[in-house]
């Protein structure tokens, strides 16, 4: 099988975040689908190993907001390269809250959702979450990030003199070889299969 054909599936670029008592947070995924219109739900998929994961499944809510083409690195970095288990990723970063209470980011975005969690399905590594979307606004009329836009565009080039496996998603290298199979990216928690030798 060329595993590589799965690139090949177009997937946006998103911030989910969630709310538990005083406690904010979010990460960065590429798993929002719309899967009904009438009424519209959505799915996400989260790795088990988020925080924002443990505070969906506590909370049952999330909002989404959708990344343009206008987003920068340094957005992706703070939510998504750093764990809220030991951070305050608002800390320094402007928000709006929507009306479920929930923030929501306007920088380098062009939209959010905010959703209630209807159904969980676990995968394994991931829980998937079947939503009803009970809310969202458009930010502005810049075009939605694709995976792809990001990997071309938003994402800095890994340094060319790194030595060893280099993260595909994020830039992170591993100095060993080989790479363990099961390992999983410090800072972005992508697997293996995300890494090329350098
Ligand atoms: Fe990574």
């Amino acid at each position: 099988m060329d595993t590589k054909v799965l690139r090949k599936i177009s997937d946006g670029l998103y911030l989910l975040t969630a709310k538990d008592g005083n406690k904010l947070n979010g990460c960065v995924i590429n798993t929002l689908e719309r899967v009904t219109t009438t009424p519209n739900k959505v799915t996400i998929s989260v790795i088990k190993e988020n925080f924002t994961h443990d505070m969906i499944m506590k909370t049952g809510e999330f909002n989404v907001s959708i990344f343009s083409e206008a987003a920068d690195f340094e957005t992706l970095k703070n939510f998504g390269f750093q764990s809220g288990k030991d951070t305050d990723k608002f800390k320094d970063f402007p928000y709006e809250t929507s009306e479920n209470g929930l923030p929501y980011i306007t920088k380098g975005t062009n939209g959010f959702i905010s959703a209630k969690v209807f159904e969980k399905i676990d995968l394994g590594t991931h829980t998937l979450f079947i939503a009803d979307v009970t809310d969202g606004e458009t930010l502005s009329s810049e075009p939605s990030a694709t995976y792809d836009y990001y990997q071309k565009n938003i994402k800095e080039a890994p340094d060319k003199k790194a030595k060893g496996w280099v993260c595909k998603i994020c830039g992170y290298v591993y100095e060993g070889d080989p790479l363990p199979e099961d390992f999983i990216c410090p800072l972005c928690k992508h697997g293996a299969s995300d890494f090329e030798k350098h």
